[in-house]
């Protein structure tokens, strides 16, 4: 991404007036315990080892190691979640599903995402490019409790 953009400047004082309210909110216990119920509840996402699905997915895309998304969980194949965690990036890409699911619904999510597929193939399809750019953006990370 250019930084060096003029037009990006009104966006980055937004972005660090909005971290300010972050950090006096989560200041106060009772606010963070409500962040923290939050986080554990509503943006809670679960690792699945040995997966059918992964399996499935393992065998149409024809490759070894698999991590496929259903709404707030993650399947995986042939992948332990230790080293899963460890792929930095491939957690991020992941997590980028998560909130493609969470910004569509589910049925839509999946309806849409297999029409794209259909149109522009796997590796061209607007999701997955997201879900790559996506790989940089650690703020992610933040934004979901990993369950496992
Ligand atoms: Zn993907």
């Amino acid at each position: 991404m250019d930084y060096t953009s003029r037009d990006n400047v009104p966006s980055h004082q937004n972005c660090n007036k909005l971290n300010l309210l972050y950090y006096l909110f989560l200041r106060c216990p009772v606010n963070r315990g409500i962040f923290f119920v939050y986080r554990y509840y509503v943006k809670k996402v679960t690792i699945k080892e040995n997966a059918l699905v992964a399996k499935i997915a393992a065998r149409v895309l024809k490759t070894d190691r698999v991590a496929i998304v259903f709404s707030r969980t993650i399947y995986l194949h042939h992948v332990s979640t230790k080293d899963f965690l460890r792929n930095t990036k491939w957690v991020l890409h992941e997590l980028k599903h998560v909130q493609q699911y969470e910004t569509v619904g589910t049925i839509l999510f999946i309806l849409r995402y297999s029409l794209l597929s259909l149109k522009y193939g796997y590796n061209n399809n607007p999701y997955e490019l997201a879900a790559c750019a996506a790989e940089q953006e650690d703020t992610l990370l933040n934004d979901y409790t990993l369950v496992y």
